[in-house]
């Protein structure tokens, strides 16, 4: 390529006229320069016009290098270097307009736009840009920026005679309110105002305002929830911490992976570390984390909120909190059941939502829920009688109904059976207590009638053989209308006599219904 070339190439790229007056490496004098289309043409032309160009645009080349193309009229164009960096500034240029392209597309008409301008390559090439573009920080001519609302003095007034102003005339007042909307987030949408001299009144100016708070107290909210959340096999970061906190505490020697994630919670294995003075660490641990997001929690509400143990804390607390009552609710009734001697885990510690309990099976491989395995009719047999014993330990001495139990939450393990999963379990008294219990033993009964147990009793007779109750119904539905009844009657007395029905106590005999 030679010199004439090059040079003649640079101002042909720029978009004619405006380029020539707005280019900061072409903004040459061009008062002086007649545009014939000869001139143009000429050599010469294009020599002075690509010295200005380098001048311009390669400032520190310009002082640094003794180079011969810098230093007066004989610019040997013909430099590799050169040529390199003028089609480097001309690839640059196109960059930077797709940039501005595409800058324009996502701003649309929006009020708020953002800006590609640190990801430019030629930041002396702005210029030909700014002009169509609103630059937000630039306030000057910004339309949309309400006037400077006029002061009114101290004395609260303006004027005299009849043209008197107060602070309160309506106007000034609707102008002011329609000023101070610009103080809303930006995402909230006041609409586009200009040029209609808008006057808000107090009472829809307080409205928006309130509504434009909510607004962004929800967003924030959303915001919150995404920080929060236990995402599939990961935890947040305060989770992440607590774990941490554990394992250099040395309470457990590592934390090994995921075994679990459900809706509500994500269960890992570790292996236990030291022994502290007042607690044995299980050699093997599971440790459930509750999911600190609230949807899924949302629709257990009403196991938690009538029951009367935790009834008086449940209004007073925000839904986090709520969140770390299911995992106090799987320790306290954990523990009922060990001190009851029903094979479930034990409990090693409760830290916020975060359950470490020892670990059903071995070599960090977990037992497996019965619903997943095989067993002889012989262990099937044993396994119905086991369970059926340990619901009425559950309902007598630990005062307790699963309320989720199911071929799910049961695992096979060492020749027995073993309960897990008992956040969501309730006293008897709970209103719903009686139908929770009535569907646990719908499950319990099915599947062993299926799994081929002959003698497995049919629901109705198991919740009879489990609450000591004698309802005598024959129909699910007369049975179901029967236990309402019941937890209606309980109800009732809660409401009239205080706490609990006496005959609902944890110690001594089932609660009997019949009076
Ligand atoms: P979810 O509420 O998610 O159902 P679970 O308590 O049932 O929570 O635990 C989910 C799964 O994690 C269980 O099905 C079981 O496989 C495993 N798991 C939970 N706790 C233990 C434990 N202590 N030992 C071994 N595995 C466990
Ligand atoms: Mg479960």
């Amino acid at each position: 390529m030679d010199s004439v070339g090059v040079a003649a190439a640079a101002p042909d790229a720029g978009p004619g006229p405006a380029w020539q007056s707005k280019c900061p490496w072409g903004a040459p004098s061009t008062t002086s320069i007649s545009c014939s289309l000869a001139d143009v043409m000429s050599e010469q032309l294009a020599k002075e016009l690509q010295l200005e160009e380098e001048n311009a645009a390669f400032p520190e080349v310009v002082a640094a290098a003794e180079g011969p193309f810098i230093t007066g009229e004989n610019i040997d164009t013909s430099s590799d270097l050169m040529l390199a960096q003028m089609l480097q500034m001309e690839f640059d240029r196109e960059y930077d307009a797709q940039l501005r392209r595409e800058e324009k597309k996502i701003n649309g008409d929006s009020k708020v736009s953002i800006s590609f301008e640190n990801y430019r390559k030629v930041h002396p090439y702005d210029s030909d840009s700014s002009e169509d573009e609103v630059d937000w920080q630039d306030t000057r001519h910004d339309p949309y920026r309400a006037d400077k609302p006029t002061t009114t003095p101290r004395r609260g007034f303006i004027g005299k005679g009849k043209d008197i102003t107060t602070k309160h005339d309506e106007v000034v007042c609707g102008r002011k309110n329609t000023a101070r909307m610009e103080n809303f987030a930006p995402e909230f949408q006041v609409g586009d105002g200009i040029g209609m001299d808008l006057k808000l009144s107090n009472q829809v100016f307080n409205a928006l305002k309130q509504h434009a708070y909510s607004e962004e107290r929800r967003s924030a909210r959303l915001h919150e929830k995404k920080e929060h959340s236990t995402a599939e096999k990961a935890v947040d970061p305060k989770t992440r911490l607590l774990l941490y906190k554990m394992v250099n505490s040395g309470m457990l020697e590592t934390i090994t992976g995921c075994i679990s994630t459900g809706k509500e919670s994500v269960v890992f294995h570790a292996y236990g570390g030291n022994a502290t003075e007042d607690k044995v660490i299980p050699p093997e641990c599971a440790i459930k984390v509750f999911k600190t997001t609230l949807n899924e929690f949302k629709n257990r509400d009403k196991y938690i909120k009538d029951d009367y143990r935790f009834k008086d804390r449940f209004s007073k607390l925000n839904p986090r909190k709520i969140i770390r009552m299911w995992a106090e609710k799987e320790m306290h009734n954990l523990t009922r059941m060990q001190n009851a001697g029903i094979p479930c885990p034990q409990v090693v510690i409760l830290k916020k939502h975060v359950l470490v309990m020892s670990f059903i099976g071995q070599d960090q491989i977990p037992a497996p829920k019965l619903k997943d395995v095989t067993l002889s009719s012989e262990d099937m047999k044993k396994a119905y009688y086991q369970i059926l014993n340990m619901m009425q330990q559950l309902y007598r001495e630990c005062n307790l109904v699963h309320a989720d139990l199911s071929e799910y939450n049961m695992l096979w393990h060492d020749g027995k059976v073993w309960l897990i999963d008992v956040s969501q379990s309730v006293e008897p008294t709970h209103p719903h207590g009686l139908e929770f219990l009535f569907r646990d033993c719908k499950n319990v009964s099915q599947f062993f009638q299926k799994g081929g147990v002959a003698e497995a009793l049919n629901e109705r007779e198991l919740f009879n053989a489990v609450s000591g109750l004698n309802i005598t119904a024959d129909n699910e539905v007369d049975f179901q209308a029967e236990i309402e009844a019941l937890e209606k009657m309980n109800e009732d007395h809660v409401q009239n006599h205080g706490k609990k029905l006496s005959t609902f106590s944890s110690d001594g005999d089932p609660p009997i219904y019949d009076e």
